[in-house]
């Protein structure tokens, strides 16, 4: 980051009065913001010392009172301060005003700072709190930065989709303090408007409130991403970034996904273990146990427009991808988007075609889940699609072959890593689409975790569709693929 215009390279300080304790406030670009006491002798004793995107806002108040909102960590996760002192000497109303906007350009670096606000809140989301989330900790932060806030509560399930089908679009952004579930639901409005391309292109900001937050997981990583603290400052602070989208296409209708397909185990421990949501992302480990005890394959016919299955190559496309000259291109890149690649009508293109034409490759041996999606993270404690990348054009697939009850308890650990990727009995591919017929009368299908029928579908993706705001420009992937890569991974053939 670069401040052309400024150089806060060299501490800035202003000498107020803390609770009648002398203090200075400092901040710069490379030591962020403090706060410091001096005491009779002059030693100074740093109080608080937090990065320079957490400070929220700067003003001088009536009777020389400086006033700075920031965040700060507080154990875990970042909580609101508020600093507020007298000008003391040397400083005057001038010296304080200068400093104060230095400081503001500083934090904001080149962002417009009050965004316009819309929140939709889930009250139900999750355990239950998600007002409380809303009114305690993210409405006083977005407060202190002076962001103009319209916030509704749902009232009943897919009340979501029938609002973001036709609220104004008017905003910089669109909370949603809830699951998964919930931007679903908004997507799925967005695409009835006729002004889709416009709807889709306002960034949703998830605030984690819900029992699945994967979106946020995806942004903030799995660490931090119940963070809600840090969620809002994204809303305040956070770029846009464009994502794929997928279309889901059932019974000639279509709809978006934007997160995951799954069918087979990953669908039994999403979808049947509904009555265990009280357990938070936990419900996901207690559905796999079951469904390891049942450890049936799940009959389908799988058929791939494929455009990569090389393991290693997927993984170094990773690895380039978070340069950070390849991230700083990701940010915004809503205008790198050429209008035809900007897909806005959701229309499959590939619905028509024939599965043994070109291009298509049929997966043939017994299978025991398959699991589609488009960002690594479905849940904290799974990063099923550790190389998917924002921007490729392309959906993630894996697919679990058949294997034995001990391998497939072996799977747990490391799952929140992604190391199940490099089994040879999971097969990996990038599409561009894919059709799937279920060959049973019954079971569970879930697409973003919501239940759908138990009946063929086909999937494609929506290049660069999805917005949100992102403090990186890209996924969360952890560590995957830091490391040194295997030799020679074996592709499916
Ligand atoms: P979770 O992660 O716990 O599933 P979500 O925020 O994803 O939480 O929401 C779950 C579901 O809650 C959504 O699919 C939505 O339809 C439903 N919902 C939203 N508001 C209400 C409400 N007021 N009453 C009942 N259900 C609601
Ligand atoms: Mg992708």
């Amino acid at each position: 980051m670069t401040q052309a215009s400024l150089d806060t390279a060299k501490p800035r300080e202003l000498h107020i009065q803390i609770e009648k304790k002398n203090g200075i406030i400092r901040f710069a670009l490379g030591s962020g913001f403090a706060v410091l006491h001096v005491d009779e002798r002059g030693v100074k004793n740093m109080k608080l010392s937090t990065d320079l995107r957490n400070v929220l806002h700067a003003e001088i108040l009536p009777d020389d009172v400086v006033k700075v909102a920031t965040l700060a960590r507080r154990r875990k996760a970042l909580a609101l301060v508020i600093i507020e002192g007298q000008l003391r000497d040397p400083e005057t109303l001038q010296t304080a005003e200068e400093w104060v906007s230095n400081l503001m350009a500083a934090a904001y670096n080149g962002l417009t700072p009050r965004r316009r606000l819309k929140v939709l809140i889930n009250p139900v989301g999750g355990k239950g709190y998600g007002l409380q989330i809303f009114e305690k900790q993210v409405k006083p932060v977005l407060a202190a930065a002076r962001c103009e806030v319209d916030a509704v509560v749902t009232e009943r399930s897919k009340h979501a989709t029938e609002l973001a089908e036709s609220f104004s679009l008017d905003y910089d952004a669109l909370l949603t303090v809830s699951g998964d579930g919930l931007i679903f639901e908004v997507m799925n409005g967005f695409r009835k408007r006729p002004d889709a391309a416009k709807a889709f292109a306002l960034p949703i900001c998830p605030i984690p409130a819900g029992s699945g937050n994967a979106l946020s997981i995806n942004l903030f990583g799995a660490k931090e991403g119940f963070d809600v603290a840090l969620a809002a400052l994204n809303a305040i602070k956070g770029k846009k970034m464009s994502y794929d989208l997928c279309s889901f296409t059932q019974d000639g209708e279509t709809s978006i996904s934007f997160l995951s397909q799954a069918i087979g185990l990953m669908a039994d421990l999403d979808l049947g273990t509904e009555n265990i949501r009280w357990m938070g992302d936990t419900r996901f480990i207690a559905g796999y146990l079951k469904g390891v005890a049942n450890n049936k394959p799940c009959s389908m016919t799988l058929s791939m427009k494929v455009a990569q299955r090389d393991k290693i190559e997927m993984t170094r496309a990773l690895r380039e991808s978070q340069s950070p000259a390849a991230l700083g291109s990701n940010m915004s890149s809503t205008t790198a988007l050429t209008s035809e690649e900007l897909r806005t009508d959701i229309a499959p293109r590939f619905a028509h075609e024939d599965i043994d034409g070109p291009g298509w490759f049929t997966f043939e041996k017994p299978i025991l889940y398959v699991y589609a999606g488009t960002m690594p993270y479905v849940g904290r404690d799974m990063m099923a699609f550790p190389v998917s990348l924002p921007l490729d054009g392309l959906v993630d697939v894996s697919v679990q072959e058949l294997v034995s009850r001990p391998l497939m308890l072996k799977m747990i650990s490391g799952a929140e890593k992604g190391d199940q990727f490099w089994l040879p009995s999971q097969h990996y591919f990038k599409a561009e689409a894919y059709r799937l017929r279920p060959h049973d009368e019954s079971g569970n299908l879930s697409i973003d975790g919501e239940r759908f029928p138990y009946k063929e579908f086909h999937v494609e993706t929506l290049k660069g569709l999805g917005t949100t705001l992102s403090m990186t420009g890209t996924w969360h992937s952890g560590d995957f693929g830091k490391g040194e890569l295997p030799v020679k991974a074996k592709s499916t053939k």
